[in-house]
This record gives structure tokens, sequence and C-alpha cells, in this order.
């Protein structure tokens, strides 16, 4: 057989995805594994989203659409910017993408030249580095500690910046972390990036989970310089459906649809047609995602007291549904804990080492209280 690509020989596959895939499979074969692996609510869409689905079916929406998304979810998105954010896209400031992951994937291949590189906070979601290394960027890492909330200091970002600096990335609400960065640090960011001259890339995807303390935007600082990636799978529990979006300056976003022109096209018409509703059935949507917030607070609650009271330290997370536990008490290795968890608990977490959060778990609680509370009694009883 013929070899493979360098650029395929030393990229990883993405752990999130291969420990949620082993818990998925685990369950298939009967095992009574509790998963709290990958970040995905356990929420059905809310009901007028499925109708809006139904209703694509109806209306026979199974051509291609414009590689940029339709014309009425790239309005959709826009005046969600307006109403939630404040911010004013026109339609062809919007790109529509297979997910927020190809959001930021283009994002990252339209701007990177060789050696550029990327400032991003760790612990860190597992597929920037590997993005930015695609396109052929070199990650820079700064390090938020857990005695800090994984609120990373601003002198830290500012001292990574170098000539070769090409993007400050930021995503608050944080994956994996679940930690909210203050106003005042975002544009902190937002500054940074102005005075160096350096796109501002941020990771919205978790704006509707916010327990405590308020959401911010970056790019309500430095519009002319940010791309907002954003979509449809956290806060609107459509994960399958495959809806991300971008917004930002024309010349990004019109060369972030070249690049997908060229690639994946237009993502899945009937899923566009659906969000639209989503978006635009605003108090449907509110009701549902307060519904929503109030159970994962809850659950986050029972977690973070029911962790701690075990000895496994784990700060209060603001935002997403994740935590980051310390399991040094289980293992000193992150992996050997992720694994005696699944072996002798079974409950699935991901380890945190391609986070960068070495001695520690990642733990998603986008599972039932039920099975939250269940996975604390494992995990009880493993550490005797
Ligand atoms: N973003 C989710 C997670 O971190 C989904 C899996 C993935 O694409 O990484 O679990």
């Amino acid at each position: 057989m013929p070899g493979l690509a360098e650029r395929v020989n030393s990229l990883k596959a993405s752990s999130t995805v291969a420990f949620a895939a082993r818990a998925k499979e685990l369950a298939r074969q009967g095992v009574d594994v509790i998963s709290m692996t990958a970040g995905e609510p356990d929420f059905l869409p809310p009901e007028h989203v499925l109708e809006a689905a139904r209703e694509a079916l109806r209306l026979g929406l199974t051509k291609y659409t414009a590689t940029e998304g339709t014309a009425e979810l790239r309005e959709a998105v826009a005046a969600k910017f307006k109403r939630e954010n404040g911010l004013t896209y026109a339609p062809d400031q919007v790109l529509v993408s297979n997910g927020g992951k190809q959001t930021l994937y283009n994002a990252f291949m339209s701007v990177i030249e060789p050696g550029d590189e990327v400032v991003m906070v760790a612990p860190y979601w597992v597929s920037y580095p590997a993005q930015v290394q695609l396109a052929g960027g070199v990650p820079v890492v700064v390090t938020a500690r857990a005695e800090d909330g994984f609120v990373p200091d601003l002198a830290d970002v500012r001292a990574a910046i170098t000539p070769r600096t090409k993007v400050l990335l930021i995503n608050s609400p944080s994956n994996p972390t679940g930690a909210v960065f203050p106003p005042e640090l975002v544009r902190g960011f937002a500054e940074l990036a102005e005075e160096h001259d350096l796109w501002l890339f941020s990771d919205d995807l978790y704006e509707h989970l916010v327990y405590d303390g308020k959401f911010t935007t970056a790019a309500a600082y430095v519009p002319h310089r940010t791309l907002v990636v954003h979509g449809a799978s956290k806060g609107y529990a459509l994960t399958g459906w495959r809806i991300g979006f971008g917004a930002g300056p024309k010349p990004l976003i019109a060369a972030m649809n070249r690049l997908q022109g060229q690639s994946t096209s237009g993502a899945n018409s009937l899923a566009q047609h659906a969000t639209v509703a989503a978006l635009n059935e605003v108090e449907k949507t509110a009701a549902f995602q307060a519904m929503t917030r109030a159970a994962y607070r809850e659950r986050r609650d029972v977690l973070v007291t029911g962790l701690n009271r075990l000895g496994l330290s784990t700060p209060l997370p603001a935002g997403a549904f994740y935590v980051m536990t310390d399991t040094t008490a289980i293992d000193p290795d992150e992996e050997r804990a992720a694994i005696k968890l699944l072996d002798e608990a079974r409950v699935a977490v991901v380890p945190g080492t391609d986070f960068l959060a070495p001695g520690k778990v990642r733990m998603s609680y986008a599972t039932s209280l039920e099975q939250v509370r269940e996975a604390l009694q494992r995990i009880e009883a493993l550490l005797g």
C-alpha cells in the first residue's frame, strides 16, 4: 500500500470524539456505563425545531443550498447577533458550515501562513492545536490555573505574543473547563489584538450556558478583526444536525466560503431550515434554554459538591457543561485514572492529556441528574 501524508501521520485522533464513541459502544454492548464524555446535550431539541424539520421534508427542501447557507438562515443568524449581542452583520458577513468545528477549521485555513502562531488558553479544546497545525501554524499556549478557576491572566497572554502571532483565540465559556471570562478580561484580549494587529477568534458556542456572571463576546469590542464562531449544537441541543456559523469581516467570510465551496459545499438543507426556527422563534427557544440551563445548573452543583466532598478537587465553573477534576487521588496519571474510572466504576470521562490538563479529567454533566448522582456513588465506591 502507498504511504499516507505526513499531515495525517502526525495527527492524533480527537480524544473527545474517541472517548465518547468508546462509551457509546460499551452501552451498545449492554455495559452499564455512565457517559460523561462528550459535550452533547441529553435533551431533545425543542418541539418547534423538530416541527420545522418535519416541515422541511414536507416542503421538499432536499436540494443543495448555497455554499454559504440559505439566505433565510444567514438572515436569522444576523438577527440573533443583533438581538442578543448588539452586533451588526450583513448576511454576507455570515457563513453557515457543518458544525462550529468546520467554521473554525475554515477560519484557520484562511488566515494562517506556515509558521504563524496562534495564542490559545490551556486547558483547551483538543481540536484547537490540531486544526492550527493542520493549517501549518504553531499553537502557543497560555496556561490558566485551577486555583484561578481556569481564568487566564492577561499578562500571560500578552507575554505569549511574538512577531509571528497571527491569531488570538478566546473561548468563554470554555470547553473543557467551563470558565467564564469576566468582561474586562475579554476586553483585554480585544485590546491586545488591536495593539498587535491580530485576528481574534471568539468561540462562543457555549454562550447560552452561563450560570453565574455574564456572557461577553470579544466581537463587542473589535468586530472589525473578530470572527465569532457559533452554532446550533450546544445552546439549541442540535449536535447531530451539524450546523455551525461564523460571523465577521467580509473578506474573511468570503475566503472561508471559497474554501468551503471547494471542500464540503453547503450544510444540510433540512437542518438549516430547522435552525431558522431555533433562531427566529425567540420566545419558545428562550423558554427551552431557560429550562435546560436550570437543569444543567442543578447537575453542576450536585457534581462539583460531590466531587470535592470525595477529595477530587474541582473548581465550580460558571458555564458550559464540563468540570475539570483533579484525579490524582485515583491515579497520578490522568490516562490511568480515566481507565480506572471506566473499568472499575463504569464512569466514562475524557482524560486531561489532550486538553493539556495533566492530573485531571474532563467530566460532562450533560447527562441526567440521576446519572450524575449514580456516577458520584460509583466514584465513592472506587475510592473505597
Ligand atoms: N465539542 C464536543 C466535546 O468537546 C463534541 C466532541 C468534539 O467534537 O470534540 O465533547
